[in-house]
């Protein structure tokens, strides 16, 4: 078809660059092993921390309320789609969180995006950590509020947008509570005294700490004692939970005022019974098996003290996303495509999504790992570096 020659253009220079990469399509359930291309693989790109993708409980859960109330919802929760079971879930995420409520949304894309372009006016200010998540990147244009970045987890940098936003009528601070490229943790006991200092709002995106930090997977609050100190929590539910979408948890207040305000909920449709019912499933797993997170940290544990061993570069990483540098996207895509013929899928991740010379084969690994996989990961990383000479 005529008429897209622009994107024509576009795609050819990124297949010389190397970096035009087709989907990577999974032919099995999401496990510890998948299989891809015809061939079983060991996973380790996926987000699925605690195996609950493939949960009994959750497909129980979820084939049950299909039977009961159907495929879809046929409408926006504003008009006809909220589900008792839609409420339901929310007042139990709110007790889970220790907050006063909490509104389920399509994705956690979804919610920083609601959330962040709703509730500020040209009067305010939101002041960003600069290597937010994208979600949050997009709530920030979509925002008549004032912006500023701030370096990332510098508290000093933070203090001086703090200074200099003195007149604004509101200020909110947005951090991600684990960074998904580094897998570093956000300094939030630091963040949450300046913005006390300062008088200003803190929000902090929890979805690579949801099911992973805190008791029970409560996240960066919990993990740091900050209960009632942070005004917004985002958390998705399409990570460690293992099913799909996102949460805003806090007042009552912000509750009644993104369900008048925030666009991707108010017209969009609401989660199929079977996501709702298997989210609920998901929290009574992280109450009844906290082992599962137990497991996950163990095998945090072992991994990265494995990948440091061989003498990989892993960055500042202190959660289960360990970021295996190489430098250049080339290098990294052909860690990932040796990674492949050893039985193992890392996906390389390169500029723009992470900074130049910082391309990486970026790691998850999950509470489902068996040790041995585990050990074979890192002698298909062996392998593969010594290959390519990173090792
Ligand atoms: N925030 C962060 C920090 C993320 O890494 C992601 C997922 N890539 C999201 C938000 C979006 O979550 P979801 O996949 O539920 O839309």
């Amino acid at each position: 078809m005529n008429g897209f020659s622009h994107l024509e253009q576009e795609i050819q220079e990124w297949k010389t660059a190397g970096t035009f990469r087709p989907l990577t399509v999974l032919e099995s359930e999401q496990g510890s092993k998948v299989i891809i291309r015809g061939k079983e693989v060991i996973q380790l790109s996926s987000n699925n921390y605690l195996g609950l993708t493939t949960h009994p409980r959750l497909k129980k859960t979820a084939l049950e309320a299909v039977e009961k109330y159907g495929a879809g919802t046929g409408s926006v929760r504003t008009i006809a789609g909220t589900f008792s079971m839609h409420e339901t879930f929310e007042q139990r995420l709110a007790e889970f969180k220790h907050t006063e409520a909490a509104l389920v949304f399509q994705s956690g894309f979804t919610a920083n995006v609601g959330v962040i372009s709703s509730i500020l006016t040209d009067q305010d200010v939101v002041i960003s950590d600069e290597l937010n998540h994208a979600s949050i990147i997009d709530g920030i244009r979509l925002t008549k509020a004032n912006r500023r970045i701030y370096k990332h987890s510098d508290p000093d940098d933070l203090e001086k947008a703090l200074k200099e936003t003195q007149n604004a009528r509101v200020r909110l601070v947005v951090t991600d509570g684990v960074f998904s490229m580094d897998g570093d943790i956000a300094p939030l006991p630091e963040i949450v005294e300046l913005c006390e200092k300062y008088d200003a709002l803190v929000m902090v995106d929890d979805a690579h700490a949801s099911g992973v930090l805190g008791k029970n997977g409560r996240g960066t609050v919990d993990h740091f004692g900050l209960h009632g100190r942070v005004h917004i929590q985002v958390g998705t539910l399409s990570k460690a939970i293992g099913v799909l979408g996102g949460y805003v948890a806090g007042p009552q207040v912000l509750r009644d005022y993104l369900i008048h305000r925030a666009r991707p909920f108010l017209f969009s449709t609401s989660h199929p019974p079977a996501v709702t019912a298997a989210c609920h499933a998901a929290l009574d797993v992280l109450l009844e098996e906290p082992e599962r997170i137990d497991r996950l940290w163990e095998n945090t544990r072992f991994f990265k003290e494995g990948l440091t061993a061989l003498g990989f570069e892993t960055g500042k990483s202190e959660t289960p996303v360990t970021p295996v540098i190489v430098g250049e996207g080339a290098l990294a895509m052909q860690l990932s495509d040796q990674l492949f013929e050893e039985g193992v899928y890392a996906q390389g991740i390169a500029y723009p999504t992470v900074p130049k010379g910082k391309a990486r084969v970026r790691t998850i690994v999950t509470a489902v790992h068996t040790k041995e996989e585990l050990e074979t990961c890192l002698h298909a990383f062996e392998q593969a570096g010594k290959k390519l000479g990173i090792i």
